[in-house]
């Protein structure tokens, strides 16, 4: 392993990934034993007595659409740090050229440069548009 010199700024930016994945740890946590997946012990146990089973449904996709983009956001934060331990944190995953700093700093767990980012996010919409034509 030859990892690439460590320099104040990945210092920085690995210290605001680890700070993430703890704040995301916590909320994933909080947000599953929420929704009742966490701990499917008290599941049983526990007696909802909803009044309106619609509200009690919309209240399960809201959590778990807030589960799953936890766990995304939670992903690309362990990969950011992955590849700080690679060596190869900063890099676009795509193209390989320097993501650039202000990127990362508003972003610190984004794998790819604005350039390919927007590529990506345009190809994963394009089969969406293309049947709603
Ligand atoms: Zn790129």
């Amino acid at each position: 392993m030859n990892a690439r010199p460590r320099t104040p700024d990945m210092d920085q930016f690995l210290a605001l990934l680890l700070q993430r994945r703890t704040a995301l740890t916590a909320s994933l946590r909080e947000a599953l034993s929420a929704s009742g997946q966490g701990n499917p012990a008290t599941r049983g146990g526990e007696v909802h007595d909803w009044k309106d089973d619609a509200f009690a449904e919309a209240l399960k996709n809201t959590q778990s659409t807030e589960i799953a983009h936890l766990q995304t956001d939670l992903a690309a934060v362990r990969a950011a740090l992955q590849r700080i331990e690679d060596g190869t944190y900063g890099d676009c995953v795509d193209c390989g050229r320097e993501i650039g700093r202000e990127r990362l700093q508003v972003q610190p767990a984004a794998p790819r440069c604005l350039a390919c980012q927007q590529k990506a996010e345009l190809g994963a919409a394009k089969p969406r548009i293309a049947t709603g034509l």
